[in-house]
């Protein structure tokens, strides 16, 4: 299997050279050059556990690797998951079902790719002897970073940089950043927002002279972003396990149509979801629900991309984005390299784009995009508990309530993106319960008033002291690099 760049200037590469490289040199992204079909066997796959689905999906991506390393791969990557089955399905009606996907050591969906991604890029290392150590170079919204943090902590031959917007994330994200403790992990607040960190580290990811100055000390860069094709590989896993488990549950009839819809940030889960039904999945419509920051639900509708706009903090932080990387890859995929070189240009030069009607009714074809805003997406919490005593995070809130948008005959699964308690002062607040100022007892007053269980993995997190405290503009990130890295 080979991977080509999104926007065509990039030689193609192995799949180990695409996990290594994150971002193309052309500034694209990877993607197969040619895509896998998967073999569905329902009545196999019905019954299989999702380290077994897992193989199967990641064999098809990474044939550099034997099953059994992919097999080792996956079973150690989610053994510290506290359920069994790694991701859980959870009836909301008779029509629609949750995948809860924060069951991982820092309780967001991100946990999913990103406790794989080390033994992915590690063996990456090994297999093609390479001798430098990895600079994981890491943009995060809030959920990315822990996740990043986690998975590459004190792993060899890697050292982990997260940047992460000085505004907008949650306390328990971060503490969870600002705790980390590895002696890998190096951790920046920074003034300004995601688009502004996830920019500033794109323009690192292929700048020359640093490069240079990392080759003569045996570093090299990689990306712990959804822009590395290793996290979506991992993605596509759970929409077959999902699928597999609902026919198991007599849900589903095996090749029965399943719509998805997913709260969206860089695209990059909803990405995944696509993919899955390229390589045959039966999945319907794809809803791309957002948040007040609809850039995506605007683009949808007219084939226009505004990034150019008000940039809002919402109570779903993790999808406070307005420039939305994994779209290249779906446009590449409907108008090929040309256009989306083209398109991409105009979004660095004059923040928008707009593409051509035949592949915007393409899009539509296929999608459904909605938005909600922090008001809604309180009242969703709030009636989804009343209504169904089940707590919903914040951006899992407004997957639900843009659901509701588009009725349809065929059976829902709705992503669910994160633990309620990650988002503990949200919540309680749209339950109509007094949060306080310390977070940690709003975990308590969330699991009392519930009635579920802190989760273990961040029982004693506020016990920890920060360690990282730095803060910087993002005219200085470049500089800090150099020092950080001894250049
Ligand atoms: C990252 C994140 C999202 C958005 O996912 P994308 O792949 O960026 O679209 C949604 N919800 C939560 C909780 C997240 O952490």
């Amino acid at each position: 299997m080979k991977f080509q760049s999104t926007r065509g200037k990039a030689p193609l590469v192995s799949g180990l050279q695409a996990l290594m490289n994150g971002l193309a040199p052309d500034g694209g992204l990877y993607v197969p050059a040619v895509f896998p079909k998967l073999d569905f066997d329902w009545e196999k796959l019905k019954d299989a556990s999702y380290v077994a689905i897992g193989r199967q999906v990641l064999s098809l991506f990474f044939d550099e690797f034997s099953e059994a390393e992919i097999t080792n791969f996956l079973t150690e990557a989610y053994e510290n998951f506290d359920y069994p089955q790694k991701v859980k399905i959870q009836e909301l009606d008779s029509r629609k079902d949750l995948l809860e996907l924060f069951h991982g050591p820092t309780l967001a969906f991100k946990d999913m790719a990103l406790s794989l991604l080390p033994y992915l890029l590690t063996a990456a290392i090994q297999k093609t002897q390479h001798k430098e150590t990895l600079v994981i170079l890491t943009a995060t919204s809030g959920d990315t970073g822990g996740a990043a943090l986690n998975g590459f902590n004190n792993v060899t031959q890697t050292k982990i940089v997260v940047y992460y917007p000085s505004v907008g994330v949650s306390k328990l994200q971060r503490q969870q950043m600002t705790t980390a403790s590895g002696k890998n992990t190096h951790v920046v607040a920074v003034t300004g927002n995601f688009d502004d960190a996830q920019k500033a580290v794109k323009q690192l990811l292929i700048d020359q002279e640093l490069i240079q100055r990392m080759q003569a000390r045996s570093l090299r860069f990689s990306s712990a972003n959804s822009i590395n094709i290793g996290r979506l590989a991992a993605q596509v896993v759970y929409y077959v396990y999902a699928y597999a488990q609902l026919v198991q549950k007599g849900r589903l009839k095996a090749g029965q149509t399943l719509d998805v819809t997913v709260p969206t940030g860089n695209f990059g889960d909803i990405l995944a979801a696509y993919w899955a039904k390229k390589m045959g999945l039966p999945l319907g419509k794809l809803t791309v629900a957002s948040n007040a920051n609809h850039v995506l639900t605007d683009f949808f509708a007219s084939g226009i991309y505004q990034a150019d706009r008000d940039f809002k903090v919402t109570s779903s932080p993790a999808m406070d984005i307005l420039v939305s990387s994994n779209l290249e890859r779906l446009l590449f995929d409907l108008a090929g390299a040309d256009s989306v070189a083209g398109w991409m240009k105009d979004l660095a030069e004059k923040q928008t784009y707009e593409i051509d009607d035949k592949t915007l009714a393409k899009l539509q074809k296929q999608f459904n995009a909605a938005f909600c805003d922090s008001a809604q997406t309180s009242q969703t919490i709030k009636k989804i508990f009343t209504e169904n005593n089940y707590l919903l995070d914040p951006h899992t809130a407004v997957a639900v309530a843009v659901n509701e948008n588009f009725p349809s005959p065929d059976q829902q699964l709705i992503v669910s993106t994160a633990s309620p308690f990650k988002f503990a002062e949200t919540v309680l607040t749209a339950l109509g319960q007094t949060a306080a100022a310390d977070p940690e007892l709003n975990l308590n007053k969330l699991s009392q008033f519930s009635k579920q269980a802190v989760p273990a993995a961040i029982a004693d997190l506020f016990t920890k002291k920060p360690v990282h405290t730095q803060k910087l503009a993002i005219k200085d990130l470049r500089a800090d690099l150099i020092e950080t890295l001894g250049l």
